[in-house]
């Protein structure tokens, strides 16, 4: 349903003021082809009244002819910084940057985060936003949940469905993500909620099976029948099942870079307004899956780079898959039983 400009300007305030945005910060708002026209006038207009100094950089879309799919996670490899040096000064001189275009992960983009600017994407549709504007308990629930996941040296993940993976951890840093940026050199996403790691290099084993209703992204679908993967030494050697482990094989053989069936990111669903229906509501053009990935008590692993994480593999592919129903240990301790999350503890 559609949001009043006012609703999403008072979205858009919460965020920057969660994100600490002061009078005469710089903003560099970055656009391209598929921005939300309401997302990107709001955000003009909430940060202007803040006392920021705002600019627009539209930056040309990428890799179209490339991605067998229309969605903008769908795709890594370049980006439009990639040779860009008059965007990457601009960016780099900027506090904050709102990213309304899907930049996505890179080595400029990195080079931009370690120069101190924040960088928020938020291109999901306008009620999305509203319905899962941050706040601080967010951050709060994300953080104690860092906390556990930094002392970790195993994650161990069971389900009913059989999945049994064991993450040997260590090697990589507990990134947290809970929709605001309010540190210098930040990345986060606007709307997030979930904690997520690496497997140490090559040392994941295990066996992942994707139960009938779990989700997979970028196909924004829902499993008919259970696919089952291999992993081995930080890979998947085997998928196993029906038509949808047919149809998942053949994209990833699409992209013909062994580095696509790596292990990456895996972590767990934190966000509460976040919901494991909702990507039945919408049409596959409408979202991008946030709240697939958010949802509380999900287990969300991934399948591709690791260069976010400061990692150097840069595969093109990226397929992100949270799990229902899983059981997630922290060195032997439940973080997460049968998709329930067990933080109450914490609080
Ligand atoms: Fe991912």
């Amino acid at each position: 349903m559609p949001i009043s400009d006012s609703e999403l300007i008072n979205a858009w305030t919460q965020v920057l003021t969660l994100s600490q945005l002061k009078k005469g910060d710089n903003v560099t708002v970055l656009t391209s082809a598929n921005t939300h026209p309401q997302t990107l006038s709001t955000a003009i207009t909430a940060a202007s009244l803040m006392g920021a100094t705002v600019n627009r950089l539209d930056l040309l879309p990428v890799n179209g002819e490339k991605s067998l799919s229309r969605d903008s996670l769908a795709y890594l490899g370049t980006t439009p910084l990639t040779g860009n040096r008059s965007a990457i000064a601009a960016l780099k001189e900027s506090d904050l940057v709102l990213d309304l275009m899907t930049l996505l992960f890179s080595a400029e983009q990195h080079e931009v985060l370690k120069a101190g600017t924040k960088i928020l994407l938020a291109v999901e549709p306008p009620e999305v936003l509203v319905r899962m504007v941050p706040t601080a308990q967010d951050k709060a629930r994300v953080a104690r949940a860092a906390r556990k996941l930094e002392d970790a040296r195993e994650m161990h993940i069971t389900s009913a469905a059989g999945t049994d993976l064991r993450c040997p951890l260590g090697e990589y840093p507990a990134i947290q993500e809970y929709g605001f940026v309010d540190e210098p050199g930040k990345w986060d996403h606007w709307p997030s909620g979930f904690i997520l790691t690496w497997p140490n290099e090559g040392k994941a084993n295990g066996r992942i099976v994707i139960d009938q209703g779990d989700i997979l992204l970028p196909q924004k679908s829902y499993a008919s029948s259970a696919i089952e993967l291999t992993v081995e030494a930080g890979f998947v050697t085997r998928i196993e099942g029906g038509l949808d482990a047919e149809l998942l094989r053949d994209y990833m053989n699409s992209f013909d870079d062994p580095e696509a069936y790596a292990i990456s990111h895996i972590g767990w669903g934190l966000q509460p307004r976040a919901r494991w229906s909702t990507l039945s509501l919408y049409d596959r053009e409408q979202t991008i899956g946030m709240d697939a990935r958010a949802y509380e008590g999900n287990f969300l692993f991934s399948l591709g780079p690791n260069n976010e994480a400061g990692g150097s593999r840069t595969t093109a592919c990226h397929i992100d898959i949270p799990l229902r129903g899983c059981t997630v240990r922290l060195d032997g301790e439940a973080v997460v039983k049968n998709g329930k999350v067990l933080d109450k503890e914490m609080a």
